[in-house]
């Protein structure tokens, strides 16, 4: 099976990556696919007990889909919430667009 931490990195890149790309208004197709997307992401992602977690984080968390700063927002708590498992430290959400949208090196 792929590395979880190479693949983590490379799909939270990804995730955040089409959040900052996401419409700001998004219509209702848009929400409504990406509630999908983000459902089947949680049923192919190719690591089980990472798939099992994020799909239980969105069971009782609804992806915010309605605009691109609640995308935003929405995936920098669910990564928020891995981060806290793995004890890594916790990432201040205010500065999503600045991290993905903008930009900055590590
Ligand atoms: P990553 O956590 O991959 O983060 C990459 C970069 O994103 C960071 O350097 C930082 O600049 C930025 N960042 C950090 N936090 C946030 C945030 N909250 N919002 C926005 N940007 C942020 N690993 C496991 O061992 N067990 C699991 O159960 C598990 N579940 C996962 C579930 C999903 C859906 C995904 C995508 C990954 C999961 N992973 C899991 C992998 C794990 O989250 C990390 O990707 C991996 O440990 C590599 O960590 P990293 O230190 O390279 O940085």
């Amino acid at each position: 099976p792929p590395d979880v931490e190479v693949l983590g990195k490379s799909s939270w890149t990804l995730l955040h990556a089409i959040a900052a790309t996401y419409p700001e208004t998004p219509d209702d197709k848009k929400q409504r696919d990406m509630k999908q997307f983000l459902k089947l992401f949680g049923n192919f992602y190719p690591c089980w007990f990472c798939a099992e977690d994020f799909t239980r984080f969105m069971a009782k968390n609804e992806p915010k889909v309605e605009t691109q700063d609640s995308l935003g927002r929405w995936l920098c708590d669910a990564h928020n919430e891995v981060n806290a498992k793995l004890g890594k430290p916790k990432f201040d959400c205010n500065l999503w667009k600045r991290r993905w949208k903008d930009g900055w090196e590590e």
